[in-house]
């Protein structure tokens, strides 16, 4: 399997190896590895990644979807210098006006934001998004769905693999990782991802102790939510009021400029954002209903004229960060923003990735291997059944080996993916780097064959 990945990459193997004596797994995030080991890049441009080796592929992991207009735009390392010109410093530590051109432009795109905060991680804004929401409502068991990912924190950790269900058919509340404390499986209600009839049922029994509904509109980029799902759920949570949060930080600023909620048209009580946000720097924010937000506030009821509160303390939930809203990655998110406001850009991405879909499709029933994509807008993931013209939505039910064959032939051809993983596009895949993505994906098909 891996016999032509191995000659092809001996200096990130040696990286790695380097790597792993001092980083646990050699990995900084438990994701990035994949097994022999993970490619160690040096260097990226637009579409492009050239490894350690001086590979080059097309890259479609692009950090994680992240990379919304590819490596090194112009515009963000331009944005950026005029940051550190104008201000003269990286960071202030102090409000500044770039935090609020930042907000005013969130609020004014963002149908479901009044108020935003910014944090440096989208782990970090969907745990104060569900901290806001527990908080106001009351109550502290949250609602997840079966297979959600948040974030690598204790209380969202839970279910985050896809599977496993009850005798009931009803998914079971698994522990996602070592160290995790009881207390937030007993507190977590794990809702099956468009199954409105089960969710219901555990929505009705829990509901009362429930401080928080969250979940990814678009599960992990790439499982759309059947609208009716969506809108059931507003309509429960709104009936009941509890606070229901949108994880967007994959799909926002992904699925156009106002994320899912403008693209399915059912707007949350709160929203984490994350990802294409910061133009490749560390980011995440949190926005919502101003009557959630301003609880965090330290003055009284956001009066500037009142001596304010500590920010400490029983009355006023806490928030902080050093780091939140750094000036350069405002700069850079903003820059980011701008480009993608152009018109047209959203439709021109979208129109690759469905060429792309349909020509690796294709290409896959010409050779007669079994496989399909799936996906919404920029980002999409390729299924390869066990069972031919057999569709789940869960991966985990189709051809893994079949899969990771390919992701190692699309690897050695010049795609990187990491294997197993999601496809994201950018404004750098132009229509000239997709058609050489299919020929060298045709190239990949047939050596599994
Ligand atoms: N929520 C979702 C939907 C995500 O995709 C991610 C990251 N993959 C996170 C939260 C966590 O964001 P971060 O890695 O920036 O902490």
């Amino acid at each position: 399997l891996h016999h032509r990945f191995i000659e092809k990459t001996a200096a990130s193997r040696q990286w790695f190896e380097r790597a792993q004596k001092v980083i646990p797994g050699g990995v900084t995030a438990n994701i990035k590895y994949f097994d022999p080991y993970p490619l160690v890049m040096a260097s990226g441009s637009g579409a492009r990644l050239i490894d350690t080796d001086g590979n080059r592929y097309i890259d479609y992991n692009l950090c994680y979807g992240a990379l919304m207009l590819g490596h090194g735009h112009p515009v963000i390392q331009k944005a950026v210098n005029e940051q550190w010109d104008q201000m003269g410093t990286t960071v202030t530590g102090t409000p500044h006006y770039l935090e609020v051109e930042m907000a005013e432009k969130l609020v004014s795109l963002y149908p479901g934001m009044d108020q935003v905060r910014f944090t440096n991680s989208g782990l970090e804004a969907t745990m104060f998004a569900l901290r806001l929401a527990t908080a106001w409502r009351g109550r502290n068991t949250i609602a997840k769905c079966s297979g959600h990912y948040h974030g690598g924190y204790d209380q969202v950790l839970v279910s985050v693999q896809q599977g496993e269900v009850d005798e009931n058919g009803f998914p079971a509340v698994t522990a996602d990782s070592k160290g995790l404390s009881a207390y937030w499986r007993e507190n977590t209600v794990v809702l099956p991802f468009n199954d409105w009839e089960r969710t219901e049922a555990l929505l009705i029994r829990n509901h009362e102790r429930l401080g928080a509904v969250i979940l990814e509109p678009v599960q992990s980029g790439f499982l759309p939510p059947e609208r009716d799902y969506l809108l059931r759920l507003r309509e429960f949570t709104t009936l009941y009021g509890i606070p229901l949060i949108f994880d967007e930080v994959k799909t926002g600023f992904r699925l156009g400029l106002s994320g899912a909620q403008g693209r399915y048209g059912v707007i949350p009580d709160l929203t984490a954002l994350g990802k294409v946000l910061g133009g490749g720097f560390p980011v995440g924010a949190v926005g919502g209903r101003q009557e959630i937000m301003e609880i965090c506030s330290p003055t009284e009821k956001g009066d500037i004229l009142t001596l304010g509160r500590s920010g400490h303390g029983e009355d006023v939930l806490f928030h902080s960060g050093t780091y939140n809203g750094h000036p350069s990655v405002m700069a850079a998110g903003m820059a980011t923003i701008r480009v993608l406001e152009e018109p047209g850009v959203y439709e021109r991405v979208e129109q690759e990735a469905f060429f792309l879909r349909q020509g690796m499709e294709e290409i896959l029933d010409r050779h007669g291997v079994p496989g399909y994509t799936m996906g919404d807008g920029t980002i999409f993931n390729l299924v390869m059944p066990t069972d031919k013209g057999y569709r789940s939505t869960n991966l985990l039910q189709g051809d893994k080996t079949l899969r990771q064959r390919l992701d190692f032939a699309l690897l050695e051809e010049g795609i990187y993916l990491k294997p197993m993983s999601r496809f994201s596009l950018s404004t750098a895949h132009t229509h000239e780097v997709v058609k050489e993505t299919l020929t060298l994906f045709e190239e990949g098909v047939k050596k599994i064959k």
